[in-house]
C-alpha cells in the first residue's frame, strides 16, 4: 500500500496541474464546448444579469467527495461591490472561482448569480459573464495585439488600443520594437510580470464582463508594481459599477474592500469591513497584525494601522 501511494500522489499532482492550466485556457478562450465533467440542461437559458449578486448557499464541495474542501459554505457577494476573499493557504479560495465557472459542480447546496442556480443556465453565458485576471497570465506565441484581443476576438484595432490605454500598458507597448506587432510568449520578447498583468487587465476590459475576479492577480509582483497595478484596477472599477472579487494573500491589497470574507477550513469564519474585522480581534485581525509586523514599516502602513 505504501509503495502504491507514491505514484498515486504523483498522478494527483499532474492531474491537478492539468486541471489548473485548463482553467487558464478556458478563461482565455471561453471554450464552452470543452468541459469535462459538467453538463448543461437541454433547456438551459442564458444567464440573466440584473446586478451581479453572487451567492453561495450551503455549498459543500471536495475534489474527492470524501475530502470536502468547502463545508456548508454560505456567503453573498452583493451586486456592484468590491469584495475580498482571504484566508490561510489551501482553505479553498481558488476553488470558489472554479466552482463559479462550473469546472466542477457542488456536491451539496447551490451557487446563485442574480438568483439563478448556475447549473440551470447555459455554460456559454455563465463563462462570458465572468472575467478573470489569474495569478500568472499565460501568453500566446503571437503579437501583443493578438494577446490582448483574446479578451474579445471581435474587437477592432482601436478597441484594443483603448483597452491598453485604460490598463496603462499602451505607452510601454509603443516602446516595444514592433509596437502592437511585437511577438511575445515563449518564442517572443520577454515582458515583465507587471506588463503581463496589465495585458491581462486589458483583456479583461475588452471582455467587458459584469463579474470580475482577481485571483491573486498581483501576488507575483513587487510591492511598487503591485500598488501601481491596483491603482489602475481601482480606477477601472470606479468607471462602471461591477461586482469584483479579489482573492488575496496580502491583506494590504484588499483592506479597502466593501466587504471582506474570511475563510477557514472551508467555512466563513468572519466577514465585514477592514475596520469591523480588526475590532473583532479574530483571524483577520491576527493575519493583519502578523503581516504588518513582517512587511510593515513605511508611512502608508502607519496611517493604516492608525485608522484600524
Ligand atoms: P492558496 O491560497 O494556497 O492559493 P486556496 O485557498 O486558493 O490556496 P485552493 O486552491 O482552492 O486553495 O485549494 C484548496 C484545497 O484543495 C487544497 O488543499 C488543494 O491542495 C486542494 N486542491 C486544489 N485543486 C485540486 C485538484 N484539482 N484536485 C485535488 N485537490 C485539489
Amino acid at each position: 500500500v505504501f509503495q502504491l501511494s507514491v505514484p498515486l500522489n504523483f498522478l494527483g499532482s499532474v492531474y491537478r496541474e492539468l486541471r489548473q492550466s485548463l482553467l487558464d485556457m478556458e478563461t482565455l478562450f471561453n471554450l464552452q464546448k470543452v468541459n469535462i465533467a459538467v453538463k448543461e440542461p437541454k433547456d438551459a437559458k442564458p444567464l440573466l444579469l440584473t446586478g451581479g449578486e453572487i451567492r453561495f448557499e450551503n455549498v459543500t464541495f471536495g475534489y474527492r467527495p470524501d475530502r470536502p474542501i468547502l463545508k456548508d459554505l454560505n456567503f453573498t457577494i452583493p451586486a456592484g461591490k468590491k469584495v475580498a476573499i482571504v484566508g490561510p493557504s489551501g482553505c479553498g479560495k481558488s476553488t470558489i472561482l472554479r466552482l463559479l465557472f462550473r469546472f466542477y459542480d457542488v456536491q451539496e447546496g447551490r451557487i446563485l448569480i442574480d438568483g439563478q442556480d448556475i447549473r440551470n443556465v447555459s455554460l456559454e453565458s455563465l463563462r462570458k459573464a465572468i472575467g478573470v485576471v489569474p495569478q500568472d497570465t499565460p501568453l500566446f506565441n503571437n503579437t501583443i495585439e493578438h494577446n490582448i484581443r483574446y479578451g474579445n476576438m471581435d474587437a477592432s484595432a482601436e478597441e484594443v488600443r483603448a483597452a491598453a490605454k485604460k490598463a496603462h500598458i499602451h505607452e510601454s507597448i509603443q516602446r516595444f520594437p514592433d509596437g502592437y506587432g511585437t511577438m511575445v510568449g515563449e518564442r517572443g520578447m520577454m515582458i515583465s510580470g507587471g506588463e503581463k498583468q496589465r495585458l491581462a487587465v486589458s483583456r479583461l476590459i475588452l471582455k467587458d464582463s459584469p463579474l470580475l475576479f482577481f485571483d491573486e492577480a498581483t501576488s507575483a509582483l513587487d510591492t511598487h508594481t503591485e500598488q501601481a497595478l491596483l491603482a489602475h484596477i481601482n480606477s477601472i472599477l470606479k468607471e462602471k459599477s461591477r461586482t469584483s472579487v479579489f482573492v488575496a494573500h496580502r491583506l494590504r491589497t484588499i483592506y479597502d474592500s466593501d466587504l471582506i470574507i474570511v475563510l477557514r477550513a472551508g467555512k466563513v469564519t468572519e466577514s465585514g469591513t477592514h475596520e469591523q474585522l480588526v475590532d473583532r480581534a479574530g483571524l483577520y485581525s491576527e493575519l493583519w497584525s502578523t503581516q504588518e509586523t513582517l512587511f510593515g514599516g513605511n508611512g502608508d502602513e502607519t496611517n493604516l494601522s492608525g485608522e484600524g
